[in-house]
């Protein structure tokens, strides 16, 4: 499917799946197993993270706990503007939590230290940030990533829980799109 959409694989599930065990594996060796209220807190975005979450979550050797997040950063569909607007809010208080967000990808990093900003308001025992996909602008930004799965030219990219107008997001893979599809 999509083949003729695919202008490149960019980073194919093989190094997906195995950089996603290395990062479960560092991210475990951070945080002491904790019992129910002291286990890691997965922040996932919706819903370009969900793909990640859900394999990371099942990489992670320690217990884990699960809640999403949907953001909507106004701007073009391709770049986003910093005015961030929460779509779906945490169901849970966060307070004295360790929380890890994890993210599909960082790009201007404008919508992750928002949010950054936002969850650190509501007072959790620690808060990092786990990203699969990191472009150049990012490093610029002044927040903190601990985790980086790969850092990506300056291109666009589907699959993997990363959409184009809401389509390849379910791609097993991280590719970019033939300029037709730009085109109509
Ligand atoms: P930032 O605020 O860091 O500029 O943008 C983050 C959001 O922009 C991501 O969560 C994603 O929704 C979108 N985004 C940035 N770069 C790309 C890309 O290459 N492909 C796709 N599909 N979305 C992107
Ligand atoms: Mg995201
Ligand atoms: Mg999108």
């Amino acid at each position: 499917m999509y083949e003729a959409d695919i202008a490149s694989v960019l980073i194919s599930e093989d190094d997906i799946r195995r950089r996603t065990s290395e990062l479960a594996e560092e991210v475990a060796a951070r945080y002491p197993e904790g019992g129910p209220d002291g286990d890691l807190l997965l922040i996932g975005v919706l819903k370009g993270a969900i793909f990640f979450m859900t394999d990371f979550a099942r990489a992670l050797p320690i217990p884990a706990q699960m809640e999403f997040m949907a953001v909507s950063s106004y701007g073009s569909s391709t770049s986003s503007s910093g005015v961030v607007r929460i779509l779906k809010d945490l169901d849970k208080d966060i307070e004295g939590r360790h929380v890890l967000i994890v993210e599909d990808i960082i790009d201007s990093g404008l919508t992750l230290s928002w949010l950054i900003r936002n969850l650190e308001t509501r007072n959790p025992a620690s808060l990092d940030v786990v990203t699969l996909l990191r472009k150049p602008e990012a490093t610029k930004v002044e927040i903190d990533v601990e985790y980086i799965g790969f850092d990506i030219p300056n291109e666009f990219v589907v699959g993997y829980g990363l959409d184009y107008a809401e389509r390849y997001r379910d791609l097993p893979y991280i590719g970019t799109l033939d300029p037709s599809v730009y085109g109509g």
